[in-house]
C-alpha cells in the first residue's frame, strides 16, 4: 500500500510540475504574443501638491487584459516577464506609450503633463536604459523633463556601479530620477548616499497605519525631514483616507497619490478628470523644499 501511495504520489507529483511547466509555457506565449496584439494599456495615477492640490504629474501603469483571463495586475507578470527575458521589450513599449502620450497631450486645454514610468532591475542595469529614453525622447519631439523614471532600491543592488552610470545618465538628459517604494529595500541610506534623485516615495506600507501607530508615524516622519534635508521632493503613496492627509500635512510631505486623490485611470479619463477641476492648479509646482 505504502508503495502505491509512494507512486501514486510521485505520479501526481509530475504531473503537477509538467502542468506547471505546461502552465509557465503558456503564460510566456501569451505575454510574447501580448505585446503583438497589443493587449498592453497603460493607466495614469495622479500625485497632487500636498499644499496647493495643484496636479503635480501622474504615475503610468501597466495593465494587461488577457483575452480568457481578463485583467492581470502587473505584480502578476512582470516578475514573470523579467524572468523571461521580456521586460526590456516591455518596459521599451510602456516609455514608448508614455512619450506618446506627453507627445499628444493638449498643453493648453489640460497644462504641461509630467509622467513617471517604473522601470524593472533588468532595465537598469542591462540594457540601455538611457539610450532607449533619448531616443524616444527625440523620435517623440519631447522635454526630457516631462519624463520621471522611478526605481526601486532592488533594482539598483544587482549591479549598482552599472544601474548608478544609467540612472546618472537619464538625469543629464533632464530625466528625473525617483526613488521608489522607499524603506522597503535593504539599504536605502547607502542610495541616498549614492544616487544622485529627485524623488523619494514613502512605501504605502509604512502610511498605512501612520497615524495611528506611533512607530509607523516616526518613521515617516523621519524620512520626510530627511528628504528636506537633502533637499529630496517626497512623495506618499497609497492615500487612501483624510487622515492620512492630515498626518502627512502635518509631516510636511511634498506630494500625495492614492486613492483618496484618483484611482489610476486611462488618458481620456484624465483628462475629463482634469477638466472637471480635480487639480487645483495647471502648472507643475517648483521643486519644493519646505512645506510647512
Ligand atoms: P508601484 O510603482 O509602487 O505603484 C503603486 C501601486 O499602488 C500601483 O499598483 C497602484 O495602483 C497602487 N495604489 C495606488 N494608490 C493606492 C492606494 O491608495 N491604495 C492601494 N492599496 N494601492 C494603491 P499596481 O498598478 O498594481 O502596480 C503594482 C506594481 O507593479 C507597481 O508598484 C510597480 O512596481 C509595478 N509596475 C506597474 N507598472 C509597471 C511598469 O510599467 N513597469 C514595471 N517595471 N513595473 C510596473
Ligand atoms: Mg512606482
Ligand atoms: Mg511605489
Ligand atoms: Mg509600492
Amino acid at each position: 500500500a505504502a508503495k502505491t501511495a509512494g507512486r501514486n504520489t510521485a505520479r501526481f507529483f509530475s504531473a503537477a510540475m509538467s502542468m506547471a511547466a505546461e502552465q509557465r509555457l503558456g503564460m510566456e506565449l501569451a505575454l510574447r504574443r501580448a505585446l503583438e496584439r497589443q493587449e498592453f494599456t497603460l493607466v495614469y495615477q495622479p500625485k497632487i501638491a500636498l499644499a496647493s492640490g495643484r496636479l503635480c504629474g501622474v504615475e503610468a501603469l501597466l495593465r494587461w487584459r488577457h483575452p480568457e483571463r481578463g485583467w492581470v495586475p502587473p505584480a502578476e507578470f512582470i516578475p514573470f516577464a523579467e524572468e523571461i527575458g521580456l521586460i526590456e521589450q516591455l518596459g521599451a513599449w510602456v516609455l514608448d506609450q508614455a512619450c506618446r502620450a506627453i507627445a499628444g497631450w493638449d498643453d493648453t486645454r489640460f497644462g504641461p503633463l509630467s509622467i513617471a514610468v517604473n522601470v524593472a532591475a533588468a532595465q537598469v542595469n542591462r540594457g540601455d536604459l538611457a539610450a532607449v529614453v533619448d531616443g524616444l525622447t527625440r523620435q517623440h519631439r519631447i522635454d526630457p523633463g516631462r519624463l520621471e523614471i522611478e526605481v526601486t532600491e532592488t533594482a539598483v543592488i544587482a549591479d549598482t556601479d552599472r544601474a548608478l552610470a544609467t540612472l546618472n545618465r537619464l538625469r543629464s538628459l533632464g530625466v528625473a530620477v525617483a526613488l521608489d517604494d522607499f524603506g522597503t529595500g535593504y539599504s536605502s541610506l547607502m542610495y541616498l548616499r549614492r544616487l544622485d534623485i529627485d524623488t523619494i516615495k514613502i512605501d504605502r506600507s509604512f502610511l498605512m497605519n501612520a497615524h495611528v501607530d506611533s512607530r509607523d508615524g516616526e518613521i515617516v516622519r523621519l524620512i520626510i525631514r530627511m528628504a528636506q534635508t537633502l533637499h529630496l521632493s517626497v512623495v506618499a503613496e497609497g492615500v487612501e483616507t483624510e487622515e492620512h492627509v492630515a498626518f502627512l500635512k502635518d509631516a510636511g510631505c511634498d506630494m500625495i497619490q492614492g486613492y483618496l486623490v484618483a484611482r489610476p485611470m486611462p488618458l481620456a479619463d484624465l483628462q475629463d478628470w482634469i477638466a472637471a477641476g480635480h487639480s487645483a492648479g495647471s502648472r507643475p509646482p517648483p521643486k519644493l523644499t519646505l512645506v510647512s
